[in-house]
């Protein structure tokens, strides 16, 4: 698979919770939320629900 079929595939994210707010999805990259969140992050196969992640798409 070359590498733009893999990008086309894959998100270069995942979704997660920050912090304490187990509601709110954001998406996590290289570890950290897309928004600028901060806290433990845990990733979660969940819809994302962040506004300000979803924004960035
Ligand atoms: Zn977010």
């Amino acid at each position: 698979m070359s590498t733009l079929e893999r990008e086309r595939a894959l998100p270069d994210w995942t979704p997660g919770t920050v912090g304490d707010d187990v509601m709110t999805v954001h998406k996590i990259r290289d570890g950290e939320a897309v928004c600028g969140a901060v806290g433990n992050v845990d990733e979660w196969q969940r819809r994302v629900t962040c506004p300000a992640c979803r924004a960035g798409e």
